[in-house]
């Protein structure tokens, strides 16, 4: 079992709602969800967070947000709008330290955030 939660996740050890199994991203519902739709994108590989994907450069980070937005579409909520958010380190209210994109829509979300 590994010790990272999405790690495990992405690799059928945890259950999850999976609504993208792709071949280097990963998509399930979050288990708390904050909208009615609210889905986590994940890459199958550990990084620590959106930077860290970033500095990868190997076009994984694009992959993130294209099957975000494709998710998006599957979910029906395309043309009303979602948000795609990194929460990052402690103040940025990261709380599993494995990269993931939250996609968040189904209803007007505020702003600011908390
Ligand atoms: P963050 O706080 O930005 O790191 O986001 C972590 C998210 O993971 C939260 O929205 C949690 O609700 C969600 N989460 C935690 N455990 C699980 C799980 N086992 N399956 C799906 N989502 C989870
Ligand atoms: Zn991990």
């Amino acid at each position: 079992m590994p010790e990272c939660l999405f790690c495990g996740i992405a690799a059928g050890q945890v259950p999850a709602t999976i609504v993208v199994d792709g071949k280097r991203v990963v998509a399930f519902r979050d288990i708390t969800p904050q909208a009615p739709t609210h889905i986590l994108v994940v890459p199958r590989d550990h990084y620590p967070d959106v930077a860290a994907l970033a500095a990868a450069g190997d076009g994984l980070l694009d992959e993130v947000v294209t099957v975000a937005r494709q998710v998006a579409e599957d979910e029906g909520i395309e043309a009303t709008g979602y948000r795609i958010v990194f929460n990052t380190g402690r103040d940025g209210g990261q709380t599993v330290g494995h990269v993931h994109a939250h996609l968040l829509g189904g209803r007007s979300l505020t702003w600011p955030p908390g």
